[in-house]
């Protein structure tokens, strides 16, 4: 037996890059009561060399049946967080096929050194799924790397008096028996680390504003944090679109779980934040502006390999600083000096275009990213960066991107040669002075 692919090294035993999902239509069963989900996933894919054996993540789920274009494979097995179909006959490279997985088991998340878990995980009373950047395979069999972007339909069937947020679109609600079956259609395409379902005991309400309807999930009795907190994301999604571009999505949800989170997170045309993050606090607001940015970069455009980890978090992070000047409180420049500071006091072992698996989520990614591009708009001037952040947008919408790619828009867009600067910033290890 050969061994099984990986896609990514930042993510060992994920992925298989010997073909390509076209859509996922994933269609579910959740029992709050006994955390058991019972699934079908209907996965359109296409070979991208020629295949006789076919590699999906899919983590503690039993599966049930398995076709492949409607009949049996000639075998698969499930182990170690794979499902693996071997094929009857070859499908040629470019050829298209069709996976059919029927599931059914105890959600939990997904453990993986140094990561930790992601995935699935149950609430007080309700479920989210934190995907990033491994907990996919833990609700459904999916190719688990970041650069193979679908479509997906997602349906999941609830208890009644509860509210079911997933991916993009509502498109129908239909109430059968004790259960209510809620339709989303993501129609952009979306990696599998952002695909969501989001269960709890919300009212959904929606802002007055014109434009991409913006919604909250909110929690019994926590209107008035969300307001204090949230009550701005007209404002923030108006100026990121003046500042990147239209915004890329039908429409934006900030879901409020009724318990604490340790962190917010973004998926695809939502985020989640805990209930402490409700006081309206600068430290909370400034995450609201981070999460509403990845939607441009991360979701929108997203990274081909982990390692370019910095193309979404530093991105997102002087987001926070651009709203900061905008929205009334500290200007961008002052956030930036301040970091810069604290960054010259810390370790200098980090390479920002590749930190490492251990290190991908470490802080000092998020604001020497967010300090490279201070460093990179102090040098080319405010109308030649933003135009370059609105054509990097607009060129890889829906697309997947890497850190040579950006640096080769820079030098179109702004027409000199930055090697210096990108070299001594992304590659080099010691802290770059500020211009
Ligand atoms: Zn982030």
């Amino acid at each position: 037996m050969t061994s099984l692919p990986t896609a990514d090294p930042y993510l060992p035993g994920h992925g298989d890059p010997s073909w390509s999902a076209t859509h996922y239509a994933l269609d579910l069963d959740y029992d709050l009561v006994s955390n058991r989900l019972a699934g079908t996933a209907v996965i359109q894919a296409v070979a991208d060399e020629d295949i006789t054996r076919v590699v999906l993540d899919l983590a503690h789920l039993q599966v049930q049946k398995v076709t492949v274009d409607g009949k049996a494979p000639a075998k698969w097995a499930h182990r170690d967080h794979r499902l693996v179909l071997t094929l009857k006959r070859e499908v040629r490279s470019g050829q298209a096929f069709a996976v059919q997985v029927k599931y059914a088991g105890r959600p939990r998340p997904v453990v993986l050194a140094p990561h930790g878990d992601a995935g699935w995980e149950e609430l007080s009373d309700g479920v989210i799924v934190a995907g990033q950047p491994h907990g996919a395979p833990s609700w459904f069999p999916c190719n688990d790397r970041p650069d193979d972007k679908a479509p997906y339909s997602i349906s999941v069937t609830a208890a009644q008096n509860y509210t079911v947020v997933a991916n993009g679109a509502l498109v129908g609600r239909t109430r059968r028996g004790s259960g209510e079956t809620w339709r989303y259609e993501q129609d952009e395409p979306m990696a599998s680390y952002l695909a969501t379902v989001q269960i709890g005991r919300y009212r959904l309400v929606e802002d007055d504003g014109d434009g991409i309807p913006i919604l909250g999930a909110v929690p019994e009795g926590a209107m008035a944090g969300y307001t204090r907190s949230f009550g701005r994301q007209r404002e923030m999604l108006d100026y990121f679109s003046e500042a990147f571009g239209p915004y890329p999505f039908g429409r934006y949800t900030a879901v409020i779980t009724d318990d604490a989170l340790e962190i917010p997170l973004e998926s695809q045309s939502l985020s989640t934040f805990g209930r402490n993050y409700l006081t309206g606090r600068w430290e909370e607001v400034r995450l609201v502006a981070h999460e509403l940015a990845h939607q441009w970069f991360g979701n929108a455009v997203t990274l081909r390999q982990w390692k370019d980890i910095w193309l979404h978090e530093g991105f997102a992070c002087y987001a926070e600083w651009l709203w900061s000047e905008a929205g009334g409180y500290e200007s961008c420049d002052t956030h930036a000096r301040r970091h810069h500071a604290r960054l010259a006091r810390l370790g200098k072992d980090l390479v920002l275009a590749d930190p490492g698996p251990a290190m991908m989520f470490d802080d000092r990614v998020y604001k020497r990213g967010a300090l490279t591009l201070h460093a990179l708009r102090l040098t080319v001037g405010d109308e030649t960066f933003f135009r370059l952040l609105r054509t990097w947008v607009a060129r890889h919408d829906g697309g997947t991107v890497t850190t040579a790619d950006f640096e080769a828009l820079a030098a179109e867009v702004v027409g000199t040669d930055l090697s210096g600067l990108f070299d001594a910033w992304l590659r080099g290890l010691p802290l770059p002075a500020l211009p």
